[in-house]
């Protein structure tokens, strides 16, 4: 149990051992441990981490390279926990620097174990989705109790979980204005529904906003880190920075200084469906109004027509909303609104959310010179048509353990050209033809 948390000791300005390893680990950013410390004593970088000390120290926000977070678990229709294993490896391999646990079906508690044994990365959870699927079977939703989600929160922080999404925000005045709006999709945060149709059937202010103290307390005593749900994040862009969205962004706001109070770590989360000329501003209102938490995004998913393909409008939007101030990146999915993703979703899915946090960090206060060491590298490979070199230095090298990219070198060799060039111009090669005449390389 924690006397005090790292926020409480980075503020008395003392540098602990896991900001010394945080710092250690951004070094090639340039991150000394003083100026990591102070980030965190304002409350603008967070380092998730349980007082069991099982994860790797890995600071979220300001001047950090930008996250990546995979969400894997089990559904009621598939709860096979072997897989979901399977995908949480893989998602490390590919560089995922976290792993949220959204498991809803099979046994909860033997899955968040075993992953949490799995996963050398900071392991989060929604634990509202364990109270609504443990209550006692037969029984409504309405009959989950405040001392349900309160019992999954404490479980879920014994068990060793690094961050929590809980949905404060969802108030009784959030959900007025939720209902007075002319949403097409009202809610599509599960935790954010499932705490809105709670409320409703019992009539009753939201357990984790009208007892956010008590929580603070389970955050404290086992250094939990906080990231505040956006449970109205728009569904579609037709929904995107509404009254709904923005009234509870107040409220996160709000509950952002308690924490901090309370020296406790937070976070605050965003959408969602959000087209890409209303991603900066709603990008820049939530952290004014949140102080530069770190902001922790879904997508935001930038065009609702395409399905199969939502790994890739939501890393156009998480590119563009990094740009204005995301540091943390949720990766989507090719099954996005379709279905429980495959390992192999999972790894298209991860290593293109990383493409998108790597763009972002290229422009990014404080990362952006080690970021372009990484293209310029890159550039040289090319200008040298050293293909190897290429095929190491690529995003995806590390993906499922390998050295070099094997997409990249199979593209390649499947379709090879005669010369060192690459097929698509042979021996017109732009590239040859310039170094030869400027004497480089023959
Ligand atoms: S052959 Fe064309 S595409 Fe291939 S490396 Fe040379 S310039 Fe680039």
């Amino acid at each position: 149990m924690a006397d005090m948390t790292l926020l409480d000791r980075a503020r008395k300005g003392e540098i602990t051992a896991e900001i010394r390893r945080a710092a250690e680990a951004a070094a090639g950013a340039g991150i000394d441990p003083e100026t990591l410390r102070r980030l965190v004593a304002k409350g603008h970088v967070v380092i998730p981490m349980n007082v069991s000390l099982r994860a790797v120290p890995t600071p979220i926000g300001a001047c950090m390279r930008t996250r990546v977070n995979a969400n894997i678990g089990t559904s009621a229709d598939y709860a096979d926990i072997d897989s979901e294993i399977e995908k949480a490896k893989i998602a490390v391999q590919c560089g995922a620097d976290t792993v949220m646990d959204l498991s809803t079906g099979g046994d909860l508690m033997d899955t968040l174990e075993r992953i949490l044994d799995a996963t050398p990365v900071p392991v989060g959870t929604v634990p509202i989705y364990h109270a609504a699927c443990t209550r006692t079977a037969g029984t409504a939703l309405s009959d989950m109790t405040s001392d349900d989600l309160f019992n999954a929160v404490r479980s879920h922080a014994k068990s060793g979980v690094d961050f929590m999404t809980i949905h404060a925000g969802v108030t009784s005045a959030t959900v007025d204005n939720l209902i007075a709006s002319e949403r097409i999709l009202t809610i599509v945060s599960r935790g954010g529904a499932l705490t809105t149709a709670w409320m409703m059937q019992n009539e009753q202010e939201n357990p984790f906003y009208s007892e956010f103290d008590y929580l603070l307390e389970i955050a404290r005593e086992y250094d939990i880190t906080l990231s505040l749900g956006d449970g109205m994040r728009p569904g579609c862009i037709a929904d995107a920075n509404d009254y709904a969205m923005f009234s509870e962004v107040i409220t996160l706001g709000r509950l952002v200084k308690r924490a901090r109070a309370a020296g406790v770590q937070c976070m605050v989360e965003g959408p969602g469906h959000v087209p890409m000329d209303a991603i900066e501003y709603g990008v820049r209102v939530t952290k004014e109004l949140c102080d530069n938490a770190p902001l922790y995004l879904l997508g935001p998913v930038v065009t609702d027509i395409a399905p199969g393909y939502d790994h890739i409008t939501s890393a156009i939007g998480g590119a563009i909303a990094g740009m204005n101030g995301a540091d943390f990146l949720c990766m989507v999915t090719p099954a996005e609104h379709l279905a429980l993703p495959t390992v192999d979703d999972i790894r298209e899915g991860t290593i293109v959310t990383r493409i998108a946090a790597h763009a972002i960090d290229l422009v990014k206060p404080g990362v952006r010179d080690s970021a372009r060491a990484m293209d310029l590298k890159m550039a040289v490979a090319r200008r040298d048509l050293d293909w190897d070199a290429q095929f190491e230095l690529a995003i995806d090298c590390e993906c499922g353990g390998q050295k070099e990219s094997q997409r990249a070198r199979s593209i390649h060799e499947a379709r090879n050209s005669q010369s060192e060039t690459c097929s698509m111009c042979g021996e017109l090669c732009a590239i040859k033809v310039m170094n030869k005449s400027l004497g480089k390389k023959d």
